[in-house]
């Protein structure tokens, strides 16, 4: 009996190496805009049969709520579309290392007694690419009860704990690290054992890649420096809760330093002031945050105004040339001329943008009954969503408005 079971398991294997995984449906459940300006979140999920559907859509539902709960995805929620694809596995669970392998879409394996999970995130990407494929970031659930890490644009955590989802994205959206100061998950027990003096020099030289973790003591080399008031000691001492240089982080507890005591990156349900930031412009990087109306003017011209979805502050102004000519919602263009609209996002999240994340600029120029529009191009985009044809012109019907989406 053995042999023959083996056999069908292994061919069970085999084929669904290379089978497209089963998509039973997709969901759209949080709409906001069109996704091309918007922060697209996709949820999949691996090691759910088709008759675990509806648990997965309650994990997903749970992990949605909290996430839109917690700041700054509370504030930012307007920037922010959710998207649920559901895939059904043969098995339910997910492998573990040493207990023989299920048969499941993406093959997401928990790494032994290391604590990792990972998964065929090619395939995922291959799905995700044709059910949503205007995803910012992936997260694939799995039914398990523990685990949950971050890989990039993908990043895997148990459907059981929202808060495990939340912090993963932290990792996938903001690209912040563990605050941790134990090695609870992920760093491997041989690690531990030889105990942080092997480990501290690789992950102090990590911690030069993150913004919210640092092995550097001095003031000028804090990456959050602008956060920290002059009065702070550095390090500060565990007992001083404000923003400074607290020690203990990436899975370590001396040597390297985090901005507060308590953090989502950590094991508290808040991001800290610098996750936060991180986060906000993570989210602002892809939204254009107004859409623009024109009207003809019975005297000949034109009125352009617009309409802003930045949650909080906003400034805005008009420019011709260099000058500015108005701080109101609307300017008049003369029949031939043009005019820069320049609307930045004062929110108290974020005190350093150097690459202007927060400032969008658009020129309008106004030829007789066309406007064309040429978005300034001052930021990076290398987010798959923001793709396409940023010169749009559009001719004026004789009604007088329209309204358009910059870039759509
Ligand atoms: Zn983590
Ligand atoms: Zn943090």
């Amino acid at each position: 009996m053995r042999l023959p079971l083996l056999l069908v398991s292994l061919l069970a294997l085999g084929t669904s190496a290379f089978a497209a995984p089963q998509v039973l449906g997709t969901k759209t459940l949080v709409d906001h805009g069109d996704p091309s300006n918007r922060y697209d979140v996709v949820f999949v999920g691996d090691g759910y049969r088709a008759a675990d559907r509806a648990r997965f859509e309650r994990q997903v539902a749970r992990a949605v709520e909290l996430l839109k709960s917690t700041s700054p995805f509370k504030e930012y929620w307007g920037y922010v579309n959710v998207h649920r694809i559901d895939v059904a596995s043969s098995d339910y669970g997910v492998t573990q290392k040493g207990q023989g392998k299920r048969n499941t879409a993406f093959d997401v394996t928990y790494g032994g007694s290391l604590r990792y999970v990972n998964g065929d995130r090619e395939a995922i990407q291959r799905t995700v690419a044709r059910h949503a494929p205007d995803a910012d970031a992936i997260v694939c659930l799995f039914p398990d009860l523990w685990g949950g890490v971050s890989y990039g644009e993908v990043c895997f955590a148990s459907g059981e704990y929202p808060r495990t989802i939340v912090h993963e994205l932290g990792h996938t959206i903001g690209r912040v690290a563990d605050e941790y100061d134990s090695a609870e998950i992920k760093v491997p027990q041989a690690l531990l054992v030889l105990g942080e003096l092997l480990g501290r020099p690789i992950l102090c030289a990590m911690g030069w890649r993150f913004r919210n973790v640092t092995s550097r003591t001095q003031r000028s080399a804090i990456p959050w420096r602008h956060w920290i008031s002059p009065s702070t000691p550095l390090p500060t001492h565990p007992s001083l809760d404000r923003v400074g240089l607290h020690e203990g982080a990436l899975h370590l507890k001396h040597g390297i330093y985090r901005p507060e005591q308590t953090c989502l990156m950590r094991r508290e349900n808040a991001f800290c002031v610098v996750c936060r930031e991180e986060l906000t412009l993570a989210l602002s990087a892809k939204v254009v945050p107004y859409s623009w109306t024109a009207r003809r003017l019975s005297g000949g011209g034109m009125s352009l105004g617009f309409k802003t979805i930045v949650p909080g502050r906003v400034t805005a102004r008009w420019f011709s040339g260099e000058a500015p000519v108005a701080a109101t919602p609307s300017v008049r263009v003369l029949a031939n001329g043009s005019v820069r609209l320049e609307v930045a996002d004062a929110t108290p999240f974020v005190r350093s943008d150097p690459q202007r994340t927060l400032v969008h600029s658009c020129t309008f120029t106004v030829e007789g009954a066309k406007v064309s529009t040429r978005t300034d191009l001052h930021r990076q985009f290398g987010q798959p969503g923001l793709r396409g044809d940023w010169r749009r012109h559009f001719l004026l019907g004789d009604a007088g408005g329209i309204t358009a989406h910059l870039p759509n």
